[in-house]
């Protein structure tokens, strides 16, 4: 589905910059000479899981407004949840950020650092008589809170004399009181049609350990009493978040009205979901968990660790955010959209080279046994500046078991008995002769001759329709390939019960006897190429001095696009 028409261009018809919404509030704000014209955003994870791809549309949304303004953007632990939080989670995000190309400088904050703050606070709010403490416990306050059509009941103990309070909750700072036994609520209005206004929780009581404060702390304010608050004091001045939290903003408000402090303004915007892959953070920790995939940079998974190493570029997954644009209700994205926009990237950059996935041998037997010539061959015709390089050719090579048909149809235009082809950068070679395995009847070799005037270059030459890849057997180089499709079988899994039973079983199919080109030797793990015909490769850090491993990030063309055309007469979207 189309999630913002309004983001699929970067310019309107008239030829004028677009502008989303958000920038629109943000220029509205600024006519009216609101937080003096200044642009402050932030991106504030939970340290609870990794980034996924829709992390990096609110940290492109949130880096990308501040640069758009000449504004800031700062990067906030939202760090209040001490049981599911780890410090390496936190040097996680801190890379994916940077290698997403965005820089926070000296603007690394915590929501921890604020607990002595939001605590001084939250005695203001007991003395003002609008908070007090709680003896209900969760599942009491669950049954007094009402429902959507029902107002709540207001708790036994709300009308707690102020110093009373004071005590309690000071008392709950100490350690005095068990896990649950008590909460520091607001008194708002138990009759509210908005539920998150009827008395909401501010403090609970956990003696657990936090990665940064240790055991300083017995007590942990929520999101909603920290969020805000945070926001008001790093002088945020827009506080993007994602739709769940509109019917947050009133209480958003409501505390930073009753504090009288900095007051940022609360936007929502759509939450990225993509087709065949789940994105909350606890189903992806369940798939690394219960081994589903390898980890959470298995190439399959949507993390920015993931798909970096399957070979997505910064720059492809900035742009895939600018395409899909933001918006005011919630959709979902094809996954097809985001594999475009690597392929339009690596069109642009990547390097070509030869790569067999699946070898069956040719012998030329024409051609000299112990030569070797050097073929020149082009790095990218899409950008001429990234030059030339050779490729040995020889007497044994090898070509893609699929480039041949002993008895092809019609339209086959690649290798058969008695049919040539042109070798890519080569010459053309015609099949004499098939040899098979006699027991099992399997094409083993392809005797071959070449024509020696046919030389790649050479002026006035007699054209072929078939051209095919190839390396030479004694120079190349042994590979294992990752090919990858997604990793569910379904557009919207667990969408009908449990996604376990959607998870697609050839997700990964692992080629152990792969070769590719010699100019590879020294690639190193992160580099991406194009395999002429195959897609676009890179590099996985499992390589070693004897064997390449490379992921394939994404086919050369859109076989998914392509499918869907067939089916509905309609190009599928991609643009
Ligand atoms: P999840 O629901 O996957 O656990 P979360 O919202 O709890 O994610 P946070 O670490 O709190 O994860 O998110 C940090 C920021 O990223 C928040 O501002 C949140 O709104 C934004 N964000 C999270 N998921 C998405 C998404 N799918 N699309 C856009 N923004 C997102
Ligand atoms: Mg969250």
């Amino acid at each position: 589905m189309a999630e913002s028409q309004s983001g699929s261009s970067d310019h309107s018809a008239n030829g004028e910059p677009r502008t989303n919404f958000i920038e629109q509030i943000i220029l509205g704000d600024q006519a009216d000479g609101r937080f003096e014209r200044r642009v402050h955003t932030r991106f504030p994870p939970e340290p609870n899981g990794y980034l996924h791809i829709g992390h990096a549309k609110s940290i492109c949304l949130n880096f990308g407004l501040a640069e758009k303004f000449g504004g800031r953007c700062n990067l906030r632990f939202d760090d209040t949840n001490p049981v599911k939080e780890e410090a390496e989670y936190v040097e996680a995000i801190r890379e994916d950020v940077r290698w997403l190309g965005f820089d926070w400088e000296d603007r690394e904050y915590y929501a921890s650092d604020y607990f002595e703050k939001l605590y001084q606070w939250a005695v203001q709010l007991i003395r003002k008589g609008v908070a007090y403490v709680c003896d209900l416990t969760a599942e009491e306050i669950r049954q007094y809170r009402g429902t959507l059509t029902e107002p709540g009941r207001n708790s036994p103990y709300r009308d707690r004399p102020v110093e009373e309070n004071l005590d309690l909750f000071r008392r709950m700072r100490n350690g005095e009181f068990p896990d649950g036994s008590r909460t520091l609520r607001a008194k708002i209005d138990m009759a509210s049609a908005n539920l998150n206004m009827r008395d909401p929780v501010m403090y609970r009581i956990l003696h657990a350990e936090h990665h940064r404060t240790g055991s300083q702390w017995c007590i942990y304010p929520t999101y909603d009493w920290a969020h805000g608050q945070s926001d008001s004091i790093e002088g945020i001045t827009h506080s993007i978040c994602t739709l769940e939290f509109e019917n947050h903003r009133p209480l958003y408000d409501w505390f930073l009205d009753q504090l009288g402090v900095h007051h940022p303004r609360q936007i929502e915007f759509a939450r990225l979901n993509l087709t065949y892959t789940v994105m909350s953070k606890r189903k992806l920790l369940e798939l690394v968990q219960e081994g589903h995939v390898r980890g959470w940079d298995d190439p399959r998974m949507p993390t920015i660790c993931a798909l970096r190493r399957r070979g997505y570029t910064p720059e492809s997954i900035r742009a895939f955010a600018e395409r899909i644009g933001v918006a005011k209700f919630n959709s979902t994205i094809e996954i097809h959209v985001l594999e475009q926009c690597l392929r339009e990237d690596l069109n642009r950059r990547a390097a070509r080279a030869m790569g067999v996935l699946d070898p069956i041998k040719i012998v030329l037997t024409n051609y000299p046994e112990d030569q070797v010539e050097q073929l020149e061959a082009v790095n990218n015709p899409e950008d001429p500046s990234m030059g030339t390089r050779t490729v040995p050719f020889a007497r044994e090579l090898w070509i893609e078991r699929n480039d041949f048909m002993e008895d092809p149809p019609r339209k086959f235009f690649r290798l058969a008995p008695e049919k040539e082809v042109r070798l890519r950068y080569a010459y053309i070679i015609r099949c004499d002769e098939v040899i098979k395995d006699p027991r099992s009847g399997a094409v083993t070799e392809l005797r071959c001759s070449y024509d020696p005037q046919t030389r790649s270059g050479m002026p006035n030459q007699r054209k072929v329709k078939g051209t095919i890849h190839w390396v030479s057997c004694a120079h190349a180089i042994p590979a294992e390939v990752r090919l990858y499709d997604h990793l569910f079988t379904v557009p919207n899994p667990g969408a009908q019960g449990d996604w376990r039973d959607e998870l697609n079983p050839q997700s990964e199919q692992v080629l152990r006897r792969c070769y590719v080109e010699p100019s590879l030797q020294s690639a190193e793990a992160g580099a991406r190429y194009q395999f002429e015909r195959l897609g676009y490769f890179c590099v996985d850090p499992d390589s070693t001095s004897e064997r390449l491993v490379f992921n394939r990030s994404v086919t050369l063309r859109d076989t998914w696009a392509k499918i869907q055309k067939k089916q509905t007469g309609q190009p599928a979207r991609s643009k």
